[in-house]
């Protein structure tokens, strides 16, 4: 008696979570495309100007460091070089917890590069 059960269900949430993250892959090239297309390819904070021979040190802030508010207008989006764009996200990180050696606010950044954030509202329109 080998009879294999069925795996029913397996692959259709490998194929959710596949499509989970060609959204988000395809809304980051997205977001980055628009953001280059709108502005000028010069860091906001050290005025250094791009090429496309470097562009790929010049990267896209998220204003409010939510990487999945994106409005078409652009407003939450700054073009930061990468050390420019570090720099910013350490002294918001600062001032989270000034003085306090806690790693507990060290999540804020990974939490919103989750490639599965989408997940749960799939699931839900189901
Ligand atoms: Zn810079
Ligand atoms: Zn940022």
């Amino acid at each position: 008696m080998t009879q294999k059960k069925p795996t029913a269900g397996t692959s259709k949430l490998d194929a959710i979570v596949a499509e989970a993250r060609r959204n988000q892959s395809n809304r980051e090239q997205g977001y980055r495309e628009k953001s280059l297309n709108m502005y000028p390819w010069v860091c906001g904070r050290c005025s250094r100007e791009f090429t496309r021979a470097n562009l790929h040190e010049l990267t896209v802030h998220h204003r409010d460091h939510n990487h999945d508010n994106n409005p078409e207008d652009g407003s939450n989006w700054e073009l930061l070089c990468l050390y420019c764009h570090d720099n910013e996200h350490a002294r918001y990180l600062d001032g989270e917890s000034v003085g306090n050696t806690d790693a507990s606010g060290k999540d804020s950044q990974t939490a919103t590069h989750n490639p599965l954030a989408g997940l749960a509202d799939l699931l839900k329109k189901n």
